[in-house]
Order: C-alpha cells, then structure tokens, then sequence
C-alpha cells in the first residue's frame, strides 16, 4: 500500500498507468501475506509489487508504447513474463513511461511527457531518469514498487538503473521470453530487470529464466542444458565459488568523453575487487569502437520493417483520411502515422528504411552486420570461456583471458532535464546516441551485463555512477555475482 501510495504523492511521470488506489491488487497482497504467515509464499517475489514497462502487454493494463499510434491500445493476452510473474504470486504494479517503442536514452520521447529521475542535482533541478526504461527505474528508485522488467535492446535498462541509482540487468539474448513484449529491433531486443539490489533481480530472473515455445528466438531446452554443460563445468565451476576471478578492462573505453566522477567510480570498482584478491587485466576490444554506429544502423532496420504494421487499419489509433486512391493530401495511412508517431520514431524509421533500400542495403545493413560479427569475436577472443553455442565451442581454451569485463555504464552523469528539453537549445540526435556507447557492444553480442550503482566520495559530496559488468554468453549467474560484489 505504500507502494501505491508513493506512486500518488511523488509524480516522477514514472507511470502512464498507475495501480488504482483502491484496487483488486490489495486483496492478492493480503491472500500472499496469508501464505508468507503460513510459510507457504509461492516464490520469492509473492505478493510483490513489480511495475511492468509499457511496451510490455498485459490483459488488464493499456500497453501504450509511449506512443499515440497505441495511445488508447490493450492486448487481449498477457507477455509470457507477466504470466510468469503473475504465477509467482507477483502483482503488476502499473506500466511504465518510456521513450516511444524504445527509442532514446533520456526517457524524453513520450507522448505522456518525459520521466523525471527522483535523484536531482546539487541546485535541486531535475535530471534525466536515462531510457529507454526510465519511467521502470524511477518506479524503482522511489520505492513505487518493488522492482520492475523494462527492455534492453541496446542499453535501455542498464543506463537508467546508472542515472538512478538502481541495478539493472540485461540477460543474454534469448534467455527471457520475448513473447508479448512489443518489437523494436527483434535481434537485439531482451526484457531486463530494475532492482534496488542484484538479490532482487536475481530472484526475478530466475522465475523468468525458461524456455518459451511461443518466442521463435526462446533458447532452447537443449541449448540450455549445452550452456550449464559448458560453462558450469568442473574446470570452470571455481570461478563461481572462489577467489581470484579474472577482471578485464579494455584499454579502448578509456575515452575522453568520461567525465571524472564516472572514472573515479570506475577505478574504485577496480581496486575494491583487487582487495577481494581478484586480478585485474587490460584487454583489447578492437572493434567496439564501430559497435555504436553498427547499433544505429542495424537497430533501426529492423524498427522500420516492425512498425510497418501500425497502418490504422490493425492496431491502435487511425486517423481520418481517404483510403486508398485518395486526394494527393493525405491518406489513411500517412496520416495515421503522420499523427501517431513522434519524431524520433519518425527519425529511425526514415533510417531504417534507407538502409535496407536496393541501394543503400550494401554499404549499410550489410556491413553493419559483418561489423556486428567483429564486436562477437573481440568478446570470445577475450573470454576464458568459449562462447557455448559457437559451432565447436565447449569447455575453455585459454589461460591468459578474462572471466568478466568491467567498466562505466555510461560515460557522464545524468544531464538535466531542462537542458534537453530547451528548444531554443535543439541538440543533434547524434549527441543522444553517444551515451550508448558502453551499452551496445554487449547487446550486439547477446551477452549479459549488469549496472550497479558505485558511490566514490567526490571532489565536494559524495558521487554515484553505474558500473557495468559483462560476461560470456550465458554466464548471467558470474555477472550478478560480480555485481553483488560492487554493490
Ligand atoms: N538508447 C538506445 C536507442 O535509442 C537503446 C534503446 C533500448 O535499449 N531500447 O536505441
């Protein structure tokens, strides 16, 4: 109740449905409180409120996208992992604001307005939440809920988690069941989890961690079994128990961008785990200085193909017009989309587009995908572990690798809200894309990586950035167990 109470009294925009005051909801808390008594609670999470990004369907809730083409849309079915959820005894706590289908990093792109983060600056002015997910971790971060699941397709839950303050965590790719989870850039896109601590996204994963038969790209029970075959095996299950883990730093992230409270985070990170007897190495990751502009070529190709279905006639909102052989100003369908869209998703579409045309598809999506190929193997060059569904990959091969990479989510603080919103200030959306820069390697890998917040004591007050963990393919379990160590 005092969940829903603070989602009511503190107006972040984190939500664009809240849970009614009074609602059906209480009465499944009280029936998980009866069974917490008993001894007898369903899972780790009965009875706890989780918020729910609205880009995720559920029956009983809107799912709006952030975007007018679905402002007034509900599913008919539930995401398989709101099912999931719902059958741990978990209740959804509301859906959250987001940038439009996914779209952006500040959680400013939304037809409901933008997302402010519950933290502010030292003069009191907001900040961004970060986004995609950033109504999910402001939900998070001012105690509406108890945790929440947004979606990553290139940073969208661990960037917010580092602009609020909380963890989140990105699974590899085709761990979690994408069913129901409205696309952006299918190859890419994963549900993420939103914690106040990896304990609590970790017990979360864990009811979600399962195959889907419904989700074509659901990893499948086999390859599951392949991945605990191969990466819990004898000669490798030390690193799960003891000490000295090995901790790569790739020399290429040290870029001048990084303001010097996010390397001060970074440095702390690195010598509190050497305290812990790990041992930290530099390594080279050649080929993820292209991995961002590979993001923003591939990301969008496939937006553009997934948004082609919203054309008035199947899903959410239609605007008027003629239909078909229409007056040369407007048809149904420009104008559905003219009207629905907003500019970003506009943008990318556009991009998108251009990019998979007869003669642009050579030079663009093309190459970004042989570029996508490098950013894999620099990962598997520097992994002990094999990547466990490679053609021949099983077991370990080197000695002088790495067990996970660390290092900043992002390479600044969260910017001000009233900054990016200046118009008299217009911003290139390139700057926007430029805070992605340490998420999407591993995205474009399908790895996983988690976000924990580090606080350093600063030049005048304490400071908090996110830091990043990052590990082999299926090595989710070693990444939140690195996390916790930062926490
Ligand atoms: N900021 C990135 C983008 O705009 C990532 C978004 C995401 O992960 N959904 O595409």
């Amino acid at each position: 109740e005092r969940c829903v109470a603070n989602q009511y009294s503190h107006n972040f925009n984190a939500f664009i449905t809240p849970l009614a005051r009074a609602g059906q909801w209480l009465d499944r808390v009280r029936e998980a409180d009866e069974r917490q008594e008993q001894g007898t609670p369903k899972s780790a999470v009965d009875g706890r409120l989780i918020s729910v990004k609205d880009n995720i369907c559920t029956r009983d809730l809107p799912t709006t996208c952030a975007s007018g083409i679905l402002e007034k849309y509900t599913s008919p079915f539930n995401a398989t992992v709101v099912d999931r959820l719902e059958a741990a005894g978990a209740v959804v706590a509301g859906k959250t604001n987001l940038d439009e289908f996914g779209m952006g990093s500040n959680s400013i792109n939304s037809r409901f307005g933008p997302v402010k983060n519950p933290r502010r600056d030292a003069s009191g002015e907001f900040l961004s939440a970060g986004g995609s997910s950033g109504g999910s971790a402001a939900s998070v971060a001012a105690d509406q809920c108890y945790a929440s699941l947004g979606t990553d397709t290139g940073g969208s839950v661990r960037l917010p988690a580092a602009y609020t303050g909380t963890v989140g965590f990105k699974p590899s790719y085709g761990l979690i069941s994408r069913w129901g989870v409205v696309a952006y850039a299918n190859s890419l896109d994963t549900v993420g989890i939103l914690g106040k601590s990896t304990a609590n996204v970790r017990d979360i994963f864990d009811i979600l961690n399962e195959h889907d038969h419904r989700d074509p790209t659901s990893l499948s029970v086999f390859s599951r079994e392949r991945i605990q075959h191969s990466l819990h095996n004898p000669q490798l299950t030390s690193r799960l128990k003891s000490t000295p883990l090995r901790i790569g730093v790739p020399v290429e992230y040290n870029v001048s961008e990084m303001t010097s409270s996010v390397r001060r985070a970074w440095a702390h990170s690195l010598a509190h785990l050497k305290k812990q007897g790990h041992t930290i190495h530099s390594i080279s990751l050649p080929d993820t200085k292209h991995a961002l502009s590979t993001y923003y070529v591939l990301g969008p190709a496939e937006a553009s193909s997934n948004l082609a279905k919203y054309d008035g006639v199947r899903y959410g909102t239609r605007a008027e017009g003629p239909d078909g052989d229409g007056r040369p100003d407007g048809y149904l369908y420009a104008n559905t989309r003219g009207e629905g869209f907003g500019q970003e998703v506009k943008r990318r579409i556009t991009l998108g587009t251009f990019s998979l045309s007869a003669n642009a598809i050579d030079n663009y999506f093309i190459q970004a995908q042989r570029v996508r190929r490098l950013v894999q193997k620099d990962f598997d060059a520097v992994f002990t572990a094999k990547h466990p569904l490679a053609a021949h990959g099983t077991g370990i091969t080197k000695d002088n690798d790495v067990d996970v990479i660390i290092c900043p989510t992002a390479p600044s603080s969260p910017p001000r809200l009233s900054d990016l919103m200046d118009k008299s200030k217009p911003k290139s959306p390139l700057e926007g894309y430029v805070t992605d820069v340490y998420t999407v390697p591993a995205s474009l890998a399908g790895l996983p990586a988690i976000s924990v917040p580090v606080t350093v004591s600063g030049e005048q007050e304490a400071e908090l950035a996110g830091i990043q963990v990052i590990g082999q393919y299926g090595d989710d379990h070693l990444v939140m167990k690195v996390g916790e160590m930062l926490e």
